[in-house]
């Protein structure tokens, strides 16, 4: 225990660990393997490099990203760490093969595909290895959001070193992830170390969006802090960017893979140093960053999942200073994430669209966002945080049931071929051009919409297409999905979280963004 408290202060400068650090440690050191899940920014690296410092032999790193090992690495070599990376980008892989060879490296940092070479077997073979630690293990397992094939072939290469041990690492399992892990690098259940996922200093909100430029310039002008503003495309983000820098006056630069290795490497530094600037960026922005004074983060669309919405929320308010992360999501999000699960090979269509329903049970509920997000991640918080949206201003929930079968019918009944205008209409009871040319004035669902339902209906639209029992289809209209019959069928009932006044008042616009 000595020896660990000295190297931890000595090595890292640290005064004591943090969280499950220690527990993590402990194990490793008693040669017990083990998956440790530790959300972004609780300092996993610790948990292999300090055994690394202090255990005979290599700790041999696994990491998916080249970009990611090279931050590692300087970070490593600064505290004096005896660190190598072996990747097809490092020129002097002779000299770093040498130098682990001869007992000179405390780590190790490899990509996940050269676990399946032959000759890094027989190099392995010929070293002293302490530890294999192996980064984002959630890419092991398909159920994972980020599944890389790769990671299947580090099973042989483990098995074939019985007696050193494996520390898994990752800051985003949910349950059946974690198992799969566990069963994928064969580690025991009970070498399952799970630390708390609670970021108490940031508040969520989760809105219906209207204009996601006017809502985020507001998020903007409410804070004059550093912040983060995810987009879903390169073209949003260049747009965003330009438009919220010319009605804030704020510094605001785009972020996204279509930029030059220059200009990002330029932004990146610029919001790292700055205390109040603004990059609006694509998810490719964010990873490895360690800035700790990020006062928000604004979604102008939904993220890929629960996890990515936490991963990508918790990069605010890491110094423990009030922070806030808010979401503005549309139906249209839902609509082509749904379209996209299609594209998806087969076998990993199911764990993708749990995702996706997982994700619209956050965005939908009116319970605690906290509350839902944890349990997401296996733990059993209070029922209500108190820094939420749902628990500032309680949501009024209300039973839309008979709206949505409204709606259904009228989808089903004008053929499943129009939009939400064109049955709004309907649903009223306007004979407009269209209506009467079609002849729907003569259906049976044609003016049956009450007044007081009318400023709901899009609300119950987008919360059936974030179910799923609406879609829509390749030309702009809506169809029936997932449990549409239930509903119709009085099986099913539908709750929803009455809208805000604005979207009352204003009913009927498309639901754009
Ligand atoms: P993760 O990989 O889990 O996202 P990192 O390993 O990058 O986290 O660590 C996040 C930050 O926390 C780093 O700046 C690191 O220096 C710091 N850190 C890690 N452990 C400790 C500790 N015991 N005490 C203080 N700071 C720590
Ligand atoms: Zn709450």
């Amino acid at each position: 225990p000595e020896a660990v408290s000295q190297a931890l202060h000595d090595v890292f400068g640290f005064p004591g660990f943090r969280g499950v650090q220690d527990r993590v440690v402990e194990r490793v050191l008693h040669g017990q393997s083990t998956l440790a899940v530790m959300p972004t920014g609780a300092g996993k690296s610790l948990t292999y490099q300090l055994p690394a410092v202090l255990l005979p032999g290599t700790c041999v790193v696994v990491s998916p990203l080249i970009a990611l090992m090279h931050d590692q690495l300087r970070s490593a070599t600064a505290n004096g760490i005896r660190a190598a990376t072996l990747t097809s980008a490092d020129e002097n892989r002779g000299e770093t093969m040498d130098r682990f060879r001869a007992g000179e490296l405390d780590l190790l940092y490899v990509a996940p595909e050269r676990a399946s070479q032959p000759h890094f077997r027989e190099l392995l073979s010929r070293a002293r290895i302490a530890l294999f630690a192996i980064d984002e293990a959630h890419c092991v397992s398909e159920w994972g959001h980020d599944f890389r094939p790769d990671y299947r072939l580090l099973r042989p290469l483990l098995d074939a070193f019985p007696h050193v041990p494996r520390l898994a690492l990752t800051a985003t399992a949910d349950h059946h992830t974690r198992t799969d892990i566990l069963a994928q690098l064969g580690i025991a259940e009970d070498g399952l170390i799970v630390a708390g996922f609670d970021r108490p200093n940031i508040r969520y909100a989760i809105r219906p969006r209207e204009s996601a430029m006017h809502q985020i310039k507001a998020v903007l002008d409410e804070n004059p802090g550093p912040g983060i503003v995810y987009a879903p495309t390169r073209a949003r983000v260049e747009q965003l960017a330009e438009k919220l820098a010319s009605a804030t006056g704020r510094r605001v630069l785009p972020y996204h893979a279509g930029l030059s290795p220059d200009v990002r490497a330029r932004n990146q530094a610029a919001f790292v140093a700055s205390e109040d600037m603004v990059m609006v960026a694509t998810v490719a922005f964010g990873m490895g960053i360690d800035k700790p004074d990020v006062r928000f983060v604004a979604h102008a669309g939904i993220p890929k999942s629960i996890e990515a919405y936490y991963q990508e929320t918790g990069r605010a308010g890491r110094d423990g200073d009030p922070s806030v992360a808010v979401m503005f999501w549309g139906a249209d999000d839902f609509a082509r994430a749904r379209q996209r699960l299609s594209e998806v090979e087969e076998h990993r269509q199911q764990s993708e669209r749990q995702r996706l329903e997982s994700l619209a049970g956050l965005v939908e509920t009116a319970e605690c966002r906290r509350a839902v997000l944890l349990r997401h991640f296996g733990e059993e918080p209070p029922a209500r945080c108190g820094n939420c949206d749902n628990c500032l201003e309680p949501a009024d929930v209300i039973d839309a049931t008979t709206i949505a079968q409204k709606l259904l019918s009228a989808v089903y009944r004008t053929g499943q071929s129009y939009g939400l205008g064109h049955l709004e209409k309907v649903l009223a009871g306007v004979s407009d051009d269209r209506v009467l040319q079609r002849g729907h004035d003569q259906l049976s669902v044609f003016g049956i919409l009450r007044d007081e339902e009318k400023p709901l209906l899009k609300a119950v639209s987008r919360a059936l297409q974030a179910r799923g029992s609406l879609v829509p289809t390749d030309h702009g209209g809506l169809a029936l999905g997932g449990d549409a019959r239930t509903i119709l069928k009085g099986e099913a009932s539908m709750m929803i979280v009455r809208p805000p006044k604005k979207e009352r008042r204003r009913r009927g616009n498309a639901d754009g963004g």
